[in-house]
């Protein structure tokens, strides 16, 4: 029996962003994860530099050995309609590939970890979780993602009130000579919403790999939007190649509608696992990394006594920091043709692109980062 006091299911950056922290407050910390690192997670890989300054990321040291875009501007629009180009004098965001990033950020944390290893059992006795039968821990953390097993034990992917987001994505690295027939600038993204606004796309760059994605709160008939996406893109010329991959579906849940589940006797869920993605852009690597660190230091702080009143902080925190969920949306209640013609009017503006959907919806450019990390 392998003996911790914090047992982290999932080492994404949620999960290895905590156990860093639980481990320099002296915590005996081990991440169990399914998957053996690197690993491929469907994602865009677009980061804000709030998520720099977080994780301390010795951004020259990283870019030497990993690919690290400097994001100068947007290209936003509807899909189908003019497209507004918006350009900042200094990086406003970074592309990374998370086959990269997550096991960077990992192994950085130095901690134990047991990969390659699915969460199949999880008991409680006698006030400690047993798990796969052979791992005994004081405490336990769910940072396995939107099918985070400890999630769903918890009850928290069941409230039919909530949003998920249906997505695929591809990314494959490209040839010198695709690229330069495409128009797709690595400091330029591309996204594009859908006219009825429960989705996006996104045409990434970053180095010589394209990242192409679609991710919709409807899920019916995903495929179909993607494909029109991809034809989309190629009439535009933005890719002038075939996708040499093949596209993969994930979902995240979208922190809006109601407040999510986060703390039980003994346990608390962070990042995807929580539903934490932030509403407009589904940006869920800065929630993930921010619920971590709020997390780890509520466990700190407990000193051994993890009951659910004494978890209470960290959810408290979470509300805090993202503020109260918002009941509905815009796109709930106006009529689908106004919602039409608002969206094509509002996202060929210059300034509602700037303000509102690059500034507001993507960068949250007036929260700064979470301090502690
Ligand atoms: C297509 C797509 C594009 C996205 N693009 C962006 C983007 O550009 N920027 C952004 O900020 N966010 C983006 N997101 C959201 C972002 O990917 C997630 O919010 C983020 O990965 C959450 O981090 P996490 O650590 O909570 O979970 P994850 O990164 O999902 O990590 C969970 C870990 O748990 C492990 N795990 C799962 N089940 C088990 C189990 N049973 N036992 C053991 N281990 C398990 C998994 O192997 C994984 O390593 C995107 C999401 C999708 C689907």
């Amino acid at each position: 029996m392998q003996q911790c006091d914090v047992l982290i299911v999932g080492g994404g950056p949620g999960g290895s962003t905590c156990a860093a922290k639980l481990r320099a407050a002296g915590a005996d910390v081990l991440v169990l994860d399914k998957r053996t690192f690197p690993r491929e997670k469907p994602c865009a890989g677009w980061i804000t530099p709030q998520v720099i300054e977080t994780l301390a990321l010795d951004v020259e040291a990283y870019r030497r050995e990993h690919v690290f875009q400097p994001i100068t501007g947007f290209r936003t629009g509807l899909l189908g309609g003019r497209e507004v180009e918006t350009h900042y004098p200094k990086p406003v965001s970074f592309g990374i590939r998370r086959y990269e990033f997550d096991r960077y950020l990992l192994e950085r944390s130095g901690v134990n970890c047991r990969l390659g290893e699915p969460l199949k059992t999880l008991e409680r006795i006698d006030g400690h979780w047993r798990a796969n039968e052979s791992i005994e821990a004081k405490m336990l953390v769910g940072a396995g993602g939107h099918f985070c097993p400890v999630a769903q034990r918890l009850g928290a992917r069941s409230n039919p009130t909530s949003s998920v987001v249906a997505a695929q994505e591809v990314e494959f690295e490209a040839s010198t000579d695709d690229l330069a027939r495409g128009s797709v600038d690595g400091a330029v993204p591309e996204l594009f919403f859908c006219d009825d606004l429960k989705g996006y796309g996104w045409c990434f760059r970053k180095g010589n790999f394209l990242n192409i994605g679609l991710g919709r709160i409807d899920s019916k008939e995903l495929s179909r939007h993607v494909g029109e996406f991809g034809d989309f893109l190629r009439d535009r010329g933005k890719i002038q190649c075939e996708i040499s991959a093949r596209f993969r579906g994930h979902a995240y849940q979208l922190y809006e509608r109601s407040v999510p589940t986060l703390i039980d006797d003994g346990v608390l869920l962070i990042g995807d696992a929580a539903g934490l993605a932030y509403a407009h852009s589904g940006e869920g690597i800065r929630p993930a990394i921010e619920s971590g660190i709020m997390a780890a230091e509520t466990i700190a702080a407990a000193a051994g006594n993890f009951s659910t009143a004494k978890l209470e902080p960290y959810r408290k925190r979470v509300l805090a920091r993202f503020g109260k969920p918002t009941a509905s949306g815009p796109t709930d209640w106006l009529p689908a043709g106004l919602l039409h013609f608002l969206a094509r009017r509002l996202m060929a503006s210059r300034m509602f692109a700037r303000k509102v959907v690059i500034e507001n919806w993507f960068l949250h450019a007036k929260e700064p980062a979470l301090a502690g990390g």
